[in-house]
C-alpha cells in the first residue's frame, strides 16, 4: 500500500529556496586574492545562482550536461554549486592541484561543455587550454580586473540573465555534481552525485554527532570546493543556515587564523597538513589571535596523529576526526565521544578520539579479511573497510571494468585497511597498498607514523615498506625534524621501543627536508618510494 505522504523529490533546489527564504540575511564572506573581504547574503547567493542557471540554459546547456569549475573556495564557486544543478546540469569540480595533463584528461573524459574559471587561475588554464575542447570559458573576475574579451565575463553574464528563471522539474536521482578521484593508481575515476544523495548527505552530516551544524554557527571550509565537495559543507551550511567564510586562495596558517578571529568562526575543516601549520603558528604566538573558545576543527583526508589532538587540546581547541573519500560524498565516519568512552581514562579517550570515529547514520561499514570473511568488531582484526549507503558510489562514470571496486553483495571496497571495535569506532590503519607485511604480520604504516610524530623533535614522518630477505618487508621511516632539532636513528628507536612491540619498530630511518605530497595534500608514498627506492 502506498502511503498518503506527498511525493516530494529530494532536490538541491530546496536547499537553495530554503536558504533564500529562511536565511536571506545570513552572510557568505569570501577572502579575495588581494585579501579584501567580499560580503554577500544567502539571499544574494540564491538570486545569483538562479541567474547563472538561466544563463546556462540560454547558452544551450541541457539537463545532464557537465559544466566544469576551476576555482578556489569563493562566493562564485558556491553559486556554481547551486546554479548548475538548479538548471539540471552537473557541476564538475576540477581539482586545480592535479597536473595540467590530468586536468585536461578529466575535462575531456567528462565531456564538459563549459568551464567556469577564476581569473587568478587563468595561468593554470593556459597550461592545458590546447588539450581540451569546451565551448565556452566563463571567467570570474575575483581581482576586479576586466576580463579578456576572448572569454565570457561571469559578472556580465549574471547581470544580463533573467532574475526569475523558473527552475526545471527534475528527478531526485538525476546527477547534480561530479568529482574525479585523485588517481593514485591508474587514471582518475569519475563519481557522479545525485540530488538525492547530496541532500541526504547534507542533512545527515549536519547531525550533532557529525558536523553538528546550525544557523548559529560560522563555518570556514579550508577543504577545497574542488576536492570531494568541500566535504559537503557548502550544502550542509546552506541547509542549516550557517554563515560561511570562504578563504579564497589564502590557505596559510596566519591568513586562516586572522579570518577565524575576524569572522568569529567556530567550525572549520581541512586535512592534517593545514592543522599542522595552524598548530605551529599557535605554538609560536599563542596570544596573537582572539579565537572563539568553542572553535572546533574537523580533520580528515589522511590520518591525524594523536599527538595533534593533544596539542590542540593544549590550546583549548578541539580537533575532531572524520573519514571519507570521493566515492562517499565524502562523509563516512566522524569522531565523537559515546557515553561508554566518556567514562574511560584520559589515554583511552584519546585513543578513541584518534580513530576516525563512528559510522554516519544511514550508512553501514564492515571489515572483510583477506579470505573474504567478515571480521569481528573487536578493534584488533584488520581487513578492508567496506561501506554502503545512499550517498556511496555504486559505480564510476563511463568505466566498464569497475566491478572489482564493489562486492557482489553491493558494498564499496574502499581500499583502506581498518579495524572496528565493539563501540563502532573505525580505525584506519592503512591503504591496502601501503600496509607493511612483515613475517606474515601486518604493520600499519599509519600507526608507526603517528607514534613517530608523537616524538617532540619530529615535525612529520612517513613510513613505507622496503623488501627484506628474511621478513618479506620491513618498514622504512622518512622523518622531517622540527626546526632547530637534531635527531638520530637511536633517538627514534628508543622512543618507539617504549610504545610498540619490537618487531614493529623500523631498523631503517632517513632524515629528509620534506615529505612529498599528492595533489590533495596527502603524503605521497608513491613519490617517496620513487626517491628512496629508485631501483625498485
Ligand atoms: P579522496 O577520495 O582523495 O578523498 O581520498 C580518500 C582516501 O583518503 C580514503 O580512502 C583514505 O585512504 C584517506 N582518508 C580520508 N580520511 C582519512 C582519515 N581521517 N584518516 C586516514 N585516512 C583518511
Amino acid at each position: 500500500m502506498r502511503s498518503s505522504m506527498m511525493d516530494c523529490p529530494l532536490l538541491i533546489d530546496d536547499i537553495l529556496v530554503r536558504a533564500a527564504t529562511e536565511f536571506a540575511d545570513h552572510e557568505i564572506v569570501t577572502q579575495l586574492p588581494d585579501k579584501r573581504l567580499h560580503r554577500q547574503t544567502y539571499g544574494d547567493m540564491a538570486e545569483r545562482a538562479r541567474r547563472l542557471a538561466g544563463a546556462l540554459h540560454a547558452a544551450g546547456i541541457q539537463p545532464g550536461d557537465r559544466v566544469a569549475t576551476l576555482g578556489w573556495n569563493t562566493y562564485a564557486h558556491l553559486e556554481a554549486y547551486f546554479g548548475i544543478p538548479a538548471m539540471g546540469g552537473v557541476c564538475h569540480m576540477v581539482n586545480i592541484r592535479l597536473a595540467p595533463e590530468d586536468i585536461a584528461w578529466i575535462i575531456n573524459h567528462a565531456e564538459d561543455r563549459i568551464l567556469i574559471v577564476d581569473d587568478v587561475l587563468l595561468p593554470l588554464y593556459a597550461r592545458f587550454a590546447d588539450a581540451i575542447n569546451v565551448e565556452r570559458i566563463i571567467v570570474v573576475p575575483l581581482t576586479g580586473e576586466s576580463v579578456d574579451p576572448a572569454y565570457t565575463d561571469y559578472e556580465t553574464l549574471l547581470a544580463d540573465a533573467p532574475a526569475d528563471f523558473v527552475l526545471p522539474a527534475k528527478h531526485e536521482d538525476d546527477a547534480c555534481g561530479m568529482c574525479y578521484t585523485s588517481g593514485t593508481t591508474g587514471r582518475p575515476k569519475g563519481v557522479l552525485y545525485s540530488h538525492r544523495s547530496t541532500v541526504l548527505h547534507a542533512l545527515t552530516s549536519s547531525l550533532p554527532d557529525n558536523l553538528d551544524l546550525s544557523y548559529n554557527d560560522t563555518v570556514l571550509p579550508v577543504v577545497p570546493m574542488f576536492h570531494v565537495n568541500a566535504w559537503g559543507l557548502p550544502y550542509s551550511a546552506a541547509l542549516t543556515g550557517a554563515k560561511q567564510v570562504l578563504p579564497g586562495p589564502h590557505l596559510d596558517a596566519a591568513s586562516l587564523l586572522d579570518l577565524y578571529a575576524a569572522e568569529r568562526v567556530n567550525i572549520s575543516a581541512g586535512v592534517p597538513t593545514i592543522w599542522m601549520g595552524i598548530l605551529n603558528a599557535l605554538d609560536a604566538e599563542p596570544d596573537r589571535w582572539d579565537l572563539r573558545a568553542d572553535l572546533r576543527m574537523v580533520v580528515g583526508g589522511s590520518a591525524a596523529p594523536e599527538s595533534m589532538l593533544r596539542r590542540f587540546d593544549g590550546h583549548g581547541l578541539t580537533l575532531v576526526q572524520a573519514w571519507g573519500m570521493t566515492e562517499t560524498s565524502p562523509m563516512g565516519t566522524s569522531g565523537g565521544i559515546k557515553p561508554a568512552v566518556a567514562e574511560l581514562d584520559e589515554d583511552a579517550r584519546y585513543a578513541r578520539r584518534a580513530t576516525v570515529g563512528t559510522t554516519v547514520a544511514l550508512t553501514q561499514t564492515r571489515i572483510v579479511d583477506e579470505s573474504g570473511r567478515l571480521a569481528p568488531r573487536d578493534g584488533r582484526t584488520m581487513g578492508e573497510l567496506q561501506i554502503r549507503g545512499p550517498w556511496i558510489a555504486g559505480s564510476y562514470y563511463h568505466l566498464d571494468n569497475d566491478r572489482d571496486k564493489f562486492t557482489t553483495d553491493g558494498w564499496l571496497r574502499t581500499g583502506d585497511i581498518a579495524t572496528i571495535d565493539a563501540d563502532g569506532y573505525v580505525d584506519i590503519t592503512d591503504r591496502t597498498k601501503d600496509v607493511i607485511k612483515s613475517g606474515g604480520e601486518w604493520i600499519s604504516s599509519v600507526h608507526l607514523e603517528n607514534e613517530i610524530m608523537g616524538h617532540p623533535g619530529v615535525a612529520e614522518a612517513a613510513v613505507i615498506a622496503q623488501p627484506d630477505e628474511t621478513w618479506g618487508e620491513r618498514p622504512l621511516a622518512a622523518i622531517v625534524t622540527r626546526a632547530g632539532q637534531t635527531l638520530t636513528d637511536a633517538d627514534i628507536r628508543t622512543h618507539l621501543l617504549a610504545r610498540l612491540p619490537k618487531w614493529m619498530v623500523p631498523e631503517a630511518y632517513v632524515f629528509v627536508d620534506e615529505i612529498p605530497r599528492t595533489a590533495t595534500g596527502k603524503f605521497s608514498k608513491l613519490a617517496l618510494r620513487a626517491t628512496l627506492q629508485p631501483d625498485e
